[in-house]
């Protein structure tokens, strides 16, 4: 079977329904419609689709005041429910379907079997409102005190399972009992503790049952001002929930009040309203009080007829729910009724039957009225003395009442006192609270900025250590790179020196002899340039001297060619040291010498020439013990003598003198003369 065919009988349902609904709530056709949709779903399957299907048809027939209908199919939607949970659910519906219809053994069967089921579910809420609602019927047979001990189980369940809800239906059902057994001030502080409850749990909640109360007590102490006030505030509560149930008691309520100060007009139109919408609902219980106001508006108007036909239904409402109330007010409504056409006799067995129902059913105000009603019929008939015996229990229940109303008042204006006080209570300990809330909160706040400075505070010193540690890392990598530098600086010092070094090195190599450390020829030549060319220039005397060792050959000869450097050496030495200091002095060539004398003219250098030959002979005498009697000759030529126009013609001059010298028997000095003087012998 697929799911398709499975839906077809609630489609069918749904269909029949919304065509039906439209023309006729209580048409057959609606009837017909779901019997037929339940056929087919029978044949189809069971389960949870069937359970739906019933509770759907059980809404319907409520909805179209088909009681037992809905209770049937109620029933079979308790039979068909899948879960604990949706047979508690069809069994509470079951159970509030017997209550509107007055069906109250039924009611009390179901109850029980719900408060069963709901204690074995250990299901709090629907233990609460099973308890409840057998409170609610024990109410409405007068069983006050069995009333009263269900609600407060009710109040007890629902509060220990911390359920607000269920909580206050308790308390709303606490307190119409309460105010059944005359315990006023109880009862409005049970129904202002519901009041409160159901405001904060917000919409859906159900206000207007609780000022409904609330309005309904104001009027039990005859303070129809407050009532009424209370009792406009339950009708736009009922409106603001959308449900009719509420806004017909709300406004069936209002009625009473209405005909309580006598606005029989309004009245009547109030309860003919709240009326029309329990038809739809099938309330009996409420038709039945509706119908009771409607008379008593209509017999204030004195319309009779309409009076008449309104009590005669309300009768038959009360007989077939078994209400004594109902009873009690429509006989003595028929009563009044009765009198007002003249009927006395008729009108005493109604009053007669009235006060019976009245003092089962407790109600005294409405009992003090057919005493009243009694005693003033009496009278009229003449018939004194039946007449003061209701005249005597009058003023006793008068007194009664008055008494008690007056008690009432007093209750229940210390109870608006305690509540005020209490609420006070409530807001000095709200006003507590919040400036000890204010305090831990500034308490907290200085708390946390302290933490945040302390913070900042760590985050700062963490900055600066980071800087210092960075600015640490800086200059040691900066004292590295000094130290890196310095030390090239130290080896590109070093390598300059060693260069420089070198440079002196390689300039004294280039310059120097080896042999006699003199300067070389090359060197000496070069100086004696510079000197000839600006002697010459400046016309100043240079004097040029070259200087031979006397026959050297032989000491080589004899005395080895390493001696032989060493006289070398020790004679060149002899020479430096006879020289003036800067005058240029060199190794010209084998054991010859050459000295340029700056300035000096040929006589002057004679007397140089002179004392270096002297030296060489004085000091060369003997060299490491070897005699060696060394001696030297000079050739001596002047620049301005010899008039020589280069340098190597003024040497050419000396050279000339030299040979001469060595001709003339060698150690002596001789002077070179003209160039031209010279060259004549050549
Ligand atoms: P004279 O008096 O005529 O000049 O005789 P002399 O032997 O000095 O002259 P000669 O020109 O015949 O010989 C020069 C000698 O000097 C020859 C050579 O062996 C020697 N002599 C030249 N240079 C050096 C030198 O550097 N070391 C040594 N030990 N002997 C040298
Ligand atoms: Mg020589
Ligand atoms: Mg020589």
């Amino acid at each position: 079977m697929n799911a398709t065919l499975r839906r077809l009988p609630i489609f069918v349902a749904a269909l029949l329904a919304a065509s039906a609904i439209p023309a006729a709530l209580a048409d057959s056709a609606l009837g017909r419609g779901i019997e037929h949709a339940l056929d087919l779903h029978r044949i189809a399957l069971g389960g949870s689709g069937r359970y739906r299907l019933e509770v759907a048809a059980a809404t319907l027939y409520s909805a179209t005041q088909d009681a037992a209908n809905a209770e049937r199919h109620w029933r079979k939607a308790f039979e068909s429910a899948p879960s604990p949970g949706q047979r508690m659910y069809a069994l509470q519906m079951l159970a509030e379907s017997q209550l509107v219809a007055g069906q109250y053994d039924e009611g009390i069967a179901t109850g029980r079997q719900l408060l069963r089921l709901a204690s074995d579910r250990q299901h709090a809420g629907y233990r609460a409102q099973a308890v409840g609602y057998l409170g609610r019927i024990a109410r409405r047979r007068g069983e006050l005190q069995e009333a009263y001990g269900y609600q407060q189980e009710s109040l007890r369940i629902a509060r220990a399972a911390n359920r607000p809800a269920d909580a206050a239906l308790a308390l709303v059902n606490l307190g119409t009992v309460l105010r059944d057994m005359g315990r006023y001030s109880e009862a409005m502080d049970q129904q202002l503790q519901a009041l409160d409850i159901r405001r904060q749990l917000g919409p859906g909640n159900r206000v207007d049952v609780p000022y409904r109360n609330i309005g309904l007590l104001y009027r039990e102490i005859e303070d129809a001002q407050s009532a009424r006030e209370y009792l406009e505030k339950a009708i736009s509560a009922a409106r603001e929930e959308f449900d009719p149930a509420a806004l017909s008691s709300a406004l069936g309520s209002y009625a009473t009040v209405l005909n309580d100060v006598g606005d029989a007009v309004q009245a009547l139109d109030t309860a003919r309203r709240a009326m029309a919408i329990d038809a739809r609902l099938g309330d009996r219980q409420g038709i039945a009080l509706e119908r009771l106001e409607a008379a008593r508006a209509l017999i204030a108007l004195k319309r009779w007829d309409e009076a008449d036909l309104e009590i005669d239904a309300a009768l038959r409402l009360g007989e077939s729910m078994r209400q004594a109330d109902v009873m009690g007010r429509a006989l003595l409504y028929r009563g009044d009724l009765l009198v007002g056409e003249g009927e006395l006799a008729a009108a005493e067995s109604a009053y007669g039957r009235s006060l019976e129902y009245l003092t089962r059913a407790q109600l005294k105000p409405q009992l003090h009225a057919a005493y009243k009603a009694m005693e003033e019929l009496l009278d009229r008939r003449g018939e004194v003395g039946q007449a003061l015996a209701f005249a005597r229990q009058r003023a006793s229940l008068r007194e009664e009442l008055l008494g008690v109303t007056a008690a009432r008042r007093l209750a229940v204006l210390e109870l608006k006192q305690d509540r005020e006080r209490a609420e006070r209570q409530v807001e000095l300990l709200r006003l507590d609270n919040s400036l000890k809330e204010l305090s831990l909160r500034t308490e907290t706040l200085r708390r946390r900025i302290g933490i945040a400075f302390i913070g900042m505070l760590v985050v700062l010193l963490g900055l600066v250590a980071w800087r210092w540690r960075e600015a640490k890392r800086t200059a040691r990598v900066l004292a590295r790179k000094n130290a890196e530098i310095s030390a090239q600086d130290e080896a590109l010092r070093a390598a300059n020196a060693r260069l420089t070094a070198q440079t002196q090195d390689l300039f004294r190599a280039a310059t120097t002899d080896p042999l006699t450390t003199l300067a070389n020829r090359g060197h000496v030549m070069q100086q004696m340039i510079e000197l000839f060319d600006r002697h010459k220039a400046q016309g100043a005397r240079l004097s040029v001297l070259l200087i031979d060792l006397d026959r050297f050959k032989p000491i080589n000869d004899s005395m080895g060619h390493q001696f032989g450097d060493r006289v070398l050496i020790a004679a060149a030495r002899v020479l430096r040291e006879e020289m003036r200091d800067g005058d240029p002095l060199g190794r010209y060539g084998g054991e010859e010498f050459i000295a340029a004398l700056p300035g000096a003219s040929a006589d002057e250098a004679l007397a140089t020439a002179e004392r270096l030959r002297l030296a060489i002979q004085r000091r060369m005498g003997v060299l490491e013990g070897q005699a060696v009697a060394l001696t030297a000759s000079i050739g001596l030529a002047e620049l301005h003598e010899t008039g020589a126009g280069s340098l190597s013609a003024l040497v050419a001059a000396a050279d000339d003198a030299l040979y001469r010298a060595k001709d003339l028997g060698r150690n002596r000095t001789e002077i070179a003369r003209a160039a031209s003087d010279r060259r004549k012998p050549a």
